[in-house]
């Protein structure tokens, strides 16, 4: 039976770059593949620190006009449908007194939502009203691995979103994915225990040829690629070094496959192309 699975990304590349190669499997099995999109929205009033991060992407104008274009490309090179919900960034944010939200790069990986709740409201109506989350059978939110402030308020607002949408059995349908590359820069040591130690990991093996096509998707967010890794050869080398990390000893991995890892509140079977590893790996 072909399903239809949800990508909740807090910004234009996080699904892609954390799942494109699983959801590039779960595409070449025949399954329908949407990925929905948080903060799309332009800013407008620009603070210093966008400023600075515009220069960064190499963008003068129609900044979230080009990214949203090259979501598009990524997301249609891989077959899957896209969704933007047009929210606006933190670094496009204001508080109450019209100061931005955010005046310095460190302050958008401090994760303190108390200044956050009203915008973690208006995520998760926005993924209610905007969303027919029954009709997708999984749905695959980020864990907030490195903390970016953003990606908490679009795990905490899907979770909200679900759990108050009393038709979806949250434990059946809730997966969480890694966020790339905030793994890989290795900073957040404590995320497996703040942030995924009420969840069960769970393996599948891709074939490679999955790992080409995610690359090849990541490249078509050409804006992001030096602000992320400085060059796209970083980009390859980062990527297939994370691909090849993941090897649970029980699970025996063809030759021409490599372990990709999820996690789930619910048994490992319900996963689309989970493998079965010892639950004290
Ligand atoms: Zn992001």
């Amino acid at each position: 039976m072909n399903n239809h699975y949800l990508f909740i990304s807090a910004h234009l590349d996080d699904a892609i770059i954390s799942c494109g190669d699983y959801i590039d499997s779960l595409v070449r099995a025949g399954h329908r593949v949407t990925v929905a999109t948080v903060f799309t929205g332009a800013g407008t009033d620009l603070s210093l620190l966008a400023r600075i991060l515009h220069k960064k992407f190499g963008l003068s104008s129609n900044v979230m006009k080009t990214r949203r274009e090259e979501d598009i490309s990524a997301c249609g090179l891989l077959g899957v449908d896209t969704i933007h919900l047009d929210l606006q960034e933190c670094i496009y944010r204001k508080d109450r007194s019209g100061a931005p939200s955010y005046k310095k790069l460190d302050d958008l990986f401090r994760s303190d939502y108390e200044t956050e709740l009203d915008v973690i409201s208006e995520v998760a109506e926005v993924l209610s009203t905007r969303l027919s989350l029954t009709d997708y059978e999984r749905i695959y939110i980020p864990l907030a691995i490195g903390r970016h402030v953003d990606h908490g308020i679009v795990r905490i607002a899907s979770e909200q979103a679900i759990q108050s949408n009393s038709e979806l059995e949250v434990s059946a349908r809730l997966i969480y994915y890694e966020d790339l590359p905030y793994l890989n820069y290795g900073q957040d040591t404590q995320w497996e225990i703040d942030l995924a130690c009420h969840l069960h990991p769970v393996y599948s093996s891709l074939p490679r040829c999955c790992l080409k096509q995610k690359t090849a998707a990541i490249l078509a967010y050409r804006s992001q690629i030096g602000l992320l890794w400085h060059s796209r050869w970083e980009m390859l080398r980062q990527v297939i070094r994370h691909a090849h990390s993941c090897r649970p000893p029980e699970l025996q991995l063809d030759p021409n496959t490599y372990c990709f890892r999820l996690h789930a509140m619910s048994v490992p079977e319900q996963i689309p192309f989970a493998r079965l590893v010892p639950e004290n790996f």
